[in-house]
């Protein structure tokens, strides 16, 4: 009965979500691995591309390839409305109020950096504080460690409680003036913790910082509309949302951006260079020196028109529905404890076995065909506040199914019984 009402099922905008048809876009969903059907559960590392995407990328270069920006030929001139599309596609996406306001990056870690060396380096000064939580992955960490570091100012952490939750009322407590920055995740890759951004946003601004949000594992499950949230600075990835990997954008409100110094230099950033003097290019470009990837943004293009074909709500019930049912099931296997049980998560499921080691896990699953991640999952210090090396952690995507979650629990049951024999 479960089977039949996530295969096919009506969405709030009258959609029909046929999963199986759904599947049939992923290429790589029909693989063998050791004989056996891949059961893709590493979808918060990458998620798979449709055909739509790998189409467009191959389309780029079959038909279109060529540097953009001052081609005057009919194919650069193609190649550079590709581009120009991408940017207005993404800024529909996430309702941003102008194009001039997204910036392409190689990902969500090269835009957090842009943010910390160039806002962060220019903003926070000597006796300063930022702000993240205590569920960041690295890539919201080290950035601005190394800014405080070398400005001689302090980061702080937003603890998270058992459950993974953030803390709020030691968040309001530990905003302070001091804090120029604070930047957190939408939602944790390790625990799947959605966090409440917007009242996060809002006792930031009443404070008088400038809030950037890591939303890698945000925008592909969840509505984002950055006015709404009243973000400073939106970062996300494109291989995370059915797009190529090598292209993230950074979002950031037109007169911050207009006010920070570039964050690299050389062609296409300048409006204007002699050997005594540059003068930068406005934005977006200001921030994008060289060369773009135009394959990933043709790429990160298409990944969201097969978004908004497929929907976001339907996205979300699907995954909703899988959590629930894999949450149900490993919590009926004994010496398996869920890591991050808040009530509003996204489809990440962390754990651990009592006395077994979660890479022996991930490497027996394998034999199974079930691709899961293991180990720390780039948030060494939330592992350690949790007092654990590490988790599995297995992450759906709307295209996965609850067959798949059976073979997941079946295989987990028989990895589990050999290792412990
Ligand atoms: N933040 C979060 C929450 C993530 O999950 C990831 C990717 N695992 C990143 C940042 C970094 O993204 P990327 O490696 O695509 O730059």
């Amino acid at each position: 009965m479960r089977l039949t009402l996530v295969k096919l099922q009506t969405t709030l905008t009258g959609k029909i979500f046929d999963v199986d048809r759904i599947r049939d876009d992923f290429p790589i969903l029909s693989r063998k691995i050791n004989g056996k059907p891949l059961v893709y559960l590493d979808n918060a590392a990458t998620s798979q591309k449709p055909i739509s995407v790998i189409n467009a990328i191959t389309d780029y270069y079959k038909k279109y390839n060529s540097n953009i920006h001052r081609g005057v030929y009919s194919i650069s001139i193609e190649a550079n409305e590709a581009y120009e599309k991408a940017k207005e596609n993404i800024r529909a996406f996430i309702n941003a109020g102008d194009v001039r306001e997204i910036i392409f990056t190689r990902g969500t870690t090269e835009a957090i950096n842009l943010v910390a060396y160039s806002y962060g380096f220019t903003h926070v000064n000597e006796g300063d504080e930022v702000l993240i939580s205590a569920m960041e992955h690295h890539a919201n960490i080290v950035p601005w460690q190394v800014l405080c570091q070398q400005k001689n100012a302090k980061l702080k952490v937003i603890p998270v409680n058992s459950k993974g939750k953030l803390e709020m009322e030691e968040f309001k407590r530990l905003l302070t003036p001091k804090v120029k920055i604070v930047a957190v995740c939408h939602i944790s890759n390790s625990l799947g913790t959605i966090n409440p951004v917007k009242e996060v946003i809002r006792l930031a601004h009443e404070n008088g910082s400038v809030v950037l949000i890591d939303g890698a594992q945000a925008i592909h499950h969840t509505n984002v509309d950055v006015c709404d949230l009243g973000a400073d600075f939106y970062a996300f990835s494109g291989h995370k949302m059915y797009g190529p990997m090598g292209i993230g954008v950074l979002y950031g409100k037109a007169e911050l951006l207009e006010a920070m110094p570039p964050y690299q230099t050389g062609g296409d950033m300048i409006s204007s260079v002699s050997f005594e003097k540059t003068i930068y290019n406005d934005i977006p470009l200001k921030f994008e020196a060289g060369t773009p990837n135009v394959e990933g943004t043709v790429g990160i293009s298409a990944a969201i028109d097969y978004i908004n074909e497929v929907g976001l709500d339907s996205i979300h019930k699907q995954e909703s529905e899988l959590l629930d049912y894999a949450t149900e099931k490993i919590n009926q296997i004994e010496g398996v404890r869920i890591i991050g049980t808040a009530q509003n998560k996204a489809s990440v499921l962390s754990f651990v076995v009592n006395g077994l080691n979660a890479l022996d896990i991930g490497i027996m699953l394998d034999t199974y065909g079930v691709a899961v991640r293991t180990g720390q999952h780039c948030t060494e210090p939330l592992m350690d506040i949790f007092g654990i090396p590490g988790t599995v952690r297995a992450s759906f995507a709307f295209y996965n199914t609850l067959a798949e979650v059976d073979i997941f629990i079946e295989a987990l049951k028989s990895a589990i019984s050999t290792l412990k024999r």
